[in-house]
């Protein structure tokens, strides 16, 4: 009696082991990812939360603590090391994204990746790992409570886990279950094995309002009077959308820094490079403008991208391939209509399969699949490339050996100390946004084209800039010059000049939305159709000067313009 009495004694001892046993499951792969800096704390944080779940079987069935330490063992080890495998190999976490690549796309191609990558560290990575979750295995003891205990502790974890976020979202923001479920799952989504079923489940959410969209899209009618100017002659047409890198802040749209040394040396050197100087977004927000400039949609008619058809359809039916390489985020809610759009093309290539927004990942991803697109044999060829550009956080859109901007010099005084490493990393991101932006061109120019490439920013961002410069990000309820003011730039292969002798001259300086853009793409493209209106085409004789109207086109007066903005963020 008295034996089995210290036997079934509680040890704080034990209940660490087993505790360290279940956290480092998950846990281990992301304290990797904070201490490498390829993401925030987060994930680490639900991790740790979530692991606890297991903690429950184990107290309530003491005497089988090995069996139930065992079987768990095995399913999260083997959960787990997938999860560990996949980030060793692709510096990202498996998230439901992966999944949409997965069943959506070339799995050979995948397949052919992997083998490609696993190499003997990815290896070596994997048995250490097991190594450890042995060694943790073996120190795993019965953790002894008394019943109330028990009973309370078991309840406290069940409520922290999963009553309290429910609560929370449901009661006091108004969630429906279903919304505060998706949010469960996205905490659960670091956490062994539920990364798998919560990526699952949004995985078939997503496809599913996708699959909807592509529907609706495909029973559109074409454009009618569809006309090529250019015939059946073979050319290459490449769109290059940005993403938050605002204008002003570019070395070669007057910025004091020097942010964009070569696109700066280009336009010295190419004549073939055009430099717009006055545009503007409608919206600083990539879904709400992408559904204006990719479509016939503006701010006065924002329906017209579920009516009309697509610049990618437009230029399918004009007999292009399109290719579509991006290197957003493919499968999250807001980014479905993202997804739809791709999906409209020929050929895709979903190069960011990160589990948040603003995890560590670089624009040179889309080099490999722009060179193997160029090489395509199809005549006619329409390549989209959707950047991350400068992204927030801006810290993981460069190397760190490429950083430049470090201190306070070239940074306006009312930027305070604080915020100084903020304000050097974005122009850093904006630093690498030039490479990125210059290298397609220039591996576009090695191909000997006949064709051009079109660059342009969603939208700005705001990064302390306007006075008193206390403003970070975008808000559309709080707008400043900033958050709109983007790049536009054209780049014309010599052939294409040749045969296209425009004088782009008088065109450089009309104030412009890119709501627009779909318009000027048409003139560039020497496309016509009966929907054009050519008044909106930066680059026609045709153009009409107007109201650049930006704000919600949903919201009650809530359309202004950017031209009556002011100059700083005081009066707002
Ligand atoms: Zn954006």
């Amino acid at each position: 009696m008295s034996e089995r009495f210290v036997k079934e004694r509680f040890s704080w001892r034990s209940l660490g082991w087993l505790l360290l046993y279940f956290w480092f499951f998950s846990c281990a792969l992301q304290l990797v990812i904070v201490l490498t800096g390829h993401s925030g704390t987060t994930g680490l944080r639900d991790s740790l939360l979530y692991s606890l779940l297991w903690l429950i079987p184990a107290f309530v069935f003491p005497a089988r603590t090995k069996i139930i330490s065992s079987v768990l063992g095995i399913l999260l080890w083997a959960t787990s090391l997938i999860a560990l495998g996949y980030y060793s190999i692709y510096k990202q976490e498996f998230s439901q994204s992966v999944m949409f690549v997965m069943f959506e796309s070339n799995s050979k191609e995948a397949g052919e990746y992997v083998s490609q990558y696993f190499s003997l560290k990815v290896l070596a990575i994997l048995i250490f790992y097991t190594v450890i979750v042995g060694f943790l295995w073996r120190k795993v003891r019965p953790v002894y409570l008394p019943f109330k205990y028990k009973v309370t502790v078991c309840t406290l974890i069940a409520v922290v886990l999963f009553g309290a976020p429910l609560y929370k979202k449901m009661h006091n923001e108004g969630e429906t279950l279903e919304e505060a479920s998706g949010y469960l799952a996205s905490r659960m989504s670091t956490t062994a094995p539920w990364q798998y079923i919560a990526g699952y489940v949004e995985y078939r959410q997503q496809l599913a309002s996708m699959t909807e969209m592509l529907k609706q899209n495909a029973a559109l009618p074409p454009l009618a009077n569809l006309k090529d100017a250019n015939g059946d002659t073979p050319r290459t047409l490449v769109l290059v959308i940005g993403e938050s890198t605002t204008s002003s802040r570019m070395s070669l749209y007057g910025y004091g820094r020097e942010t964009t040394p070569r696109l700066d040396a280009l336009r010295k050197s190419d004549p073939n490079l055009v430099v717009f100087n006055d545009v503007v977004t409608s919206r600083p927000y990539t879904i709400e403008i992408l559904q204006q400039a990719l479509t016939f949609a503006d701010e006065l008619q924002p329906d017209l991208y579920l009516t009309k058809p697509s610049l990618m359809n437009m230029m399918k039916q004009a007999g292009y391939k399109t290719f579509w390489i991006t290197n957003q985020q493919t499968m999250t809610k807001r980014n479905t209509l993202l997804t739809v759009f791709s999906q409209q093309t020929d050929e895709q290539f979903y190069m960011n399969n990160q589990r948040t927004q603003s995890a560590r990942q670089y624009d040179d991803v889309v080099f490999a699949p722009f060179e193997k697109v160029l090489a395509d044999p199809a005549e006619k060829k329409f390549i989209v490339v959707h950047l991350l550009g400068t992204h927030m956080k801006y810290k993981f859109r460069y190397p760190e050996e490429t950083t430049k901007f470090v201190g306070r010099e070239g940074i306006p005084d009312g930027v305070s100390d604080s915020d100084v490493e903020v304000y050097n990393d974005y122009d850093n991101a904006e630093l690498y946004n030039d490479y990125v932006v210059e290298t397609l061109i220039r591996t576009f120019e090695k191909t000997q084209p006949n064709g051009f490439l079109l660059y342009f920013s969603d939208h700005g961002e705001d990064v302390y800039e306007t006075p008193p410069h206390n403003v970070l990000g975008r808000d559309e309820s709080a707008p400043t010059r900033t958050m709109y003011t983007v790049p536009f730039i054209l780049w014309n292969s010599p052939q294409w000049q040749k045969d296209h002798p425009i004088d782009y001259a008088p065109y450089v300086n009309r104030k412009y939305s890119n709501a627009h853009l779909l318009h000027t793409w048409s003139t560039l493209a020497g496309l016509s159709y009966d929907l054009q209106e050519p008044e909106k085409s930066l680059v026609s004789p045709a153009f009409r000067e107007s109201k650049r109207l930006i704000g919600d086109p949903y919201g009650k007066k809530a359309l202004r313009t950017f031209d009556s903005l002011p100059m700083t963020a005081d009066s707002r």
